[in-house]
């Protein structure tokens, strides 16, 4: 394994610092390099935002806002976060942008806190439909604190009842509804969300932290012009470093500001809040559009070849840049799945699929994502090879097939290298 150039001659000094440490950075990196990423939360972020994230920005306090810090010495830092808040305004055509959040959980505090009270009634998509634990799970603090109520899919098309969705805002009158979710492999119709908020006087939220990327990159319709607050994650499809951020219309940004700082955070992490403007500017360019565009593109084409090996598309395929499949026509279920995948080399997760007979810890189904198989260049034939290879392992117990299985998956991923020197 040679040294990888990213880490720059710091990491000399690292290794002989503290040897135990280096060496997961360096396997970390080997396990991110060999093995097929399928996570379809992850990605594999630009050296520039590496960069930015590894710099001493992180060293400094900068408790507020641009121009309204509660510590000195924020005249460079104020740069970072100034370029951060116009490049999301510009690429979103947002009102306004927060940058600060720690993590996409953390915006979400924020935009509850913003917009409820504890005990208020909001209306989220159901966790075992693909919402998020800040969905009102009743171990997260939304399940807790706020009456949640969940709306979730047809079964019969596995997507969402949108008159399920009228019906639950008028006869529980929320003060908010939230749409977006972490597995549900199609668009949400905005237009119609947008309709029942009015209708019923709800806040529009959209948590997009999985396809906020698409929207980026232009291939899929932005919530933005819609919800009256967009909150996501910056590490997804987007590309960027580990973070949240909240887009907002006017009438809301000195109430969402509030929320952030001093409502929910202490000092903004400014390695991160300038690594996200690295991010923004990449998103912008072409090569990005086409990026995005071709994560959907790879996603279909897993897709249908994963339907090709017998398993079943959700919903009848994927909008997105992830599928969500049912395995149970292989006979084997999600969680043994996921470990045969895993002694494979093909990192992916286990899944509840809608109406899922199985337990939370076991189900029925698998989540698969190309955003980072897709950082990596690989194309639609290299998604029906991965489609293969997750069929063969998911029906093999024997663990020599599947270390036969790991050594395609590395000779896979030889031909795509990242981070190389
Ligand atoms: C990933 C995700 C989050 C949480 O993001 P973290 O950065 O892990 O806190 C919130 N909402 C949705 C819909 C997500 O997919």
């Amino acid at each position: 394994m040679t040294k990888d150039i990213f880490y720059g001659p710091d990491f000399d000094l690292l290794s002989k610092q503290d040897p135990e440490i280096s060496a997961v950075l360096l396997s970390e990196l080997k396990r991110q390099q060999t093995n097929l990423q399928l996570i379809a939360s992850e990605n594999f972020t630009s050296r520039a935002v590496l960069a930015t994230l590894g710099s001493t920005l992180s060293n400094k306090y900068a408790e507020g806002y641009p121009g309204k810090r509660y510590y000195g010495g924020c005249e460079e830092v104020d740069k970072a976060e100034y370029l951060a808040i116009e490049r999301a305004k510009s690429l979103f055509g947002a009102d306004h942008a927060n940058v600060q959040p720690h993590s996409g959980a953390s915006a979400n505090i924020a935009v509850y806190q913003a917009f409820t009270k504890p005990g208020d009634t909001v209306l989220a998509m159901s966790l075992s439909h693909g919402g998020h634990l800040t969905h009102g799970s009743p171990v997260n603090f939304s399940g807790k604190w706020f009456n949640v109520v969940s709306y979730g899919v047809r079964q019969d098309t596995e997507l969402i009842d949108y008159d399920e969705l009228r019906d639950l805002a008028i006869a529980n009158k929320p003060k908010m509804i939230c749409s977006g979710a972490t597995a549900y492999p199609s668009l949400v119709d905005f237009e119609k969300v947008r309709a029942i908020c009015d209708e019923v006087g709800a806040i529009m939220w959209v948590d997009a932290a999985h396809f906020i990327g698409l929207v980026a990159g232009k291939a899929i319709p932005s919530p933005v012009p819609y919800a009256d607050v967009v909150s996501f994650t910056t590490h997804k499809v987007l590309r960027g470093p580990r973070g949240g951020m909240i887009l907002t219309k006017e009438a809301h940004a000195a109430a969402i500001d509030k929320s952030v700082f001093p409502g929910m955070q202490g000092g903004p992490i400014m390695s991160a809040v300038a690594g996200k403007a690295v991010a923004l500017r990449e998103c912008a360019t072409p090569e990005y559009q086409k990026y995005s565009k071709d994560v959907i593109t790879n996603a279909k084409a897993l897709c249908s070849a994963l339907e090709g090996e017998g398993m079943r598309a959700v919903s009848g395929g994927t909008q997105t840049h992830l599928a969500l499949i049912d395995i149970r026509g292989t006979g084997v279920n999600g969680k043994v799945a996921d470990e045969r995948c895993g002694n494979a080399g093909i990192v992916l997760n286990k899944n509840s699929i809608p109406f899922d007979p199985e337990k939370p810890g076991i189900t029925s189904g698998i989540r698969v994502g190309t955003p980072a198989t897709t950082t990596q260049g690989m194309g639609v034939e290299e998604m029906k090879t991965i489609a293969s290879l997750i069929s063969r392992a998911i029906r093999s117990e024997d663990p020599a097939v599947l270390s036969g299985i790991k050594s395609e998956v590395h000779a896979l991923t030889s031909k795509f290298p990242i981070y190389n020197a």
